[in-house]
């Protein structure tokens, strides 16, 4: 018995090689201080799809909701297995909350036919955890977060280990189910040199017809539009189109997308530095971490 697996991927700034000036002063992330890199428990999803696939066959698709440049991680999913990708794509998905981009992965998620959703446990630049949770519910079906392992797939019920903090749980589910993936769960595979060959021309609509303009500098708009449409049919029978979507292609509600789908305005960031001047000793006794911890509830920095 097949499976088929969706799995959502973000492309993430790299948080740990911060570099320029990281925040607009309208208090948005500035992408272009940053290099992009897929995010880490992505790829952990990823490869929990892959090792379904593996031992039971069924299609494998990944979607990213993201401006262009996310097609990278999509041709990166694709040297890794996956059958097809999409881009959602558009204007009015900017400035999106976990709220708008739930709701906007739910109407693509929607178009498919699915038994697994997966995602993430957390994404490294928004950090809430709350994309993956919130999706299952619009799409009204089973979760279970901080899955470490995929203990058991027979019929249409799903076993998994999760992870509780102080311990784990196991948990028997009926298909369809939406899992989030932590690290623990398995070690990513890396990407094939075979699918790299294969997939490293892989594009979507919008970068072939970047790649068109700059190619064909003179053509006026019509004659861009129908080299477009020649090459995607090509890339198409090559099995070589990363799909695009935009809002009226998942027919998304407008006011539940970008800003005024999301209730959370970030008000203000702030780089927190401890300078060594703030830093006071403690010592390693039981009194010691006593007074530690009676002053941190005093100054409401713990409850
Ligand atoms: C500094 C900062 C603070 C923010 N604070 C908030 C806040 O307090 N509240 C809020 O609602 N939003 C906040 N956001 C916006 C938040 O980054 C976006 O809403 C984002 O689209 C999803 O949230 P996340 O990154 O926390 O994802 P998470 O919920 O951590 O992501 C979990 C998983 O969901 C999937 N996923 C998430 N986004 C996508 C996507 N675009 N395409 C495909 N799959 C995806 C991935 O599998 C991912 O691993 C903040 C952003 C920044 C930069």
């Amino acid at each position: 018995m097949g499976y088929n697996c969706v799995v959502l991927v973000k492309q993430v700034p790299d948080t740990k090689r911060i570099s320029g000036k990281v925040m607009n002063d309208d208090g948005t992330v500035n992408r272009s201080a940053l290099p992009a890199i897929f995010n880490p428990e992505d790829l952990n999803a990823i490869e929990t799809a892959l090792q379904i696939k593996d031992k039971f066959t069924g299609r494998l698709v990944v979607i990213s909701m993201g401006p262009p440049s996310a097609a990278a991680i999509l041709r990166e999913s694709l040297f890794r297995g996956a059958d097809e990708t999409i881009l959602i794509s558009d204007p009015g998905c900017a400035a999106s909350d976990t709220l708008a981009t739930s709701y906007i992965l739910s109407c693509a998620v929607k178009k498919l036919d699915y038994d697994i959703v997966l995602c993430g446990r957390q994404a490294i630049d928004g950090d809430t955890a709350q994309v993956g949770p919130q999706l299952a519910e619009k799409l009204g079906i089973t979760q279970i977060s901080y899955v470490e392992e995929l203990t058991e797939l027979v019929g249409r019920t799903i076993t998994v280990r999760r992870n509780i903090g102080n311990g784990w749980q196991q948990v028997k589910a009926s298909l369809p189910v939406l899992l989030t993936v932590t690290s623990d769960a398995n070690e990513p595979r890396v990407a094939a040199a075979k699918k790299m060959m294969k997939y490293k021309n892989a594009l979507t609509p919008i970068e072939a017809e970047q790649k068109i303009k700059s190619e064909n500098p003179q053509a006026n708009s019509s004659e861009v539009k129908k080299l477009v449409e020649r090459k995607c049919g090509e890339l198409k029978e090559k099995g070589l189109l990363i799909k695009h979507w935009n809002l009226n292609d998942i027919s998304a509600d407008m006011t539940w997308c970008g800003q005024s789908g999301s209730p959370t305005k970030v008000h203000r960031i702030q780089s927190v530095v401890l300078a060594a001047k703030q830093s006071k000793e403690i010592q390693p006794t039981d009194e010691g971490i006593a007074d530690m911890i009676h002053e941190l509830i005093e100054d409401k920095t713990i409850a």
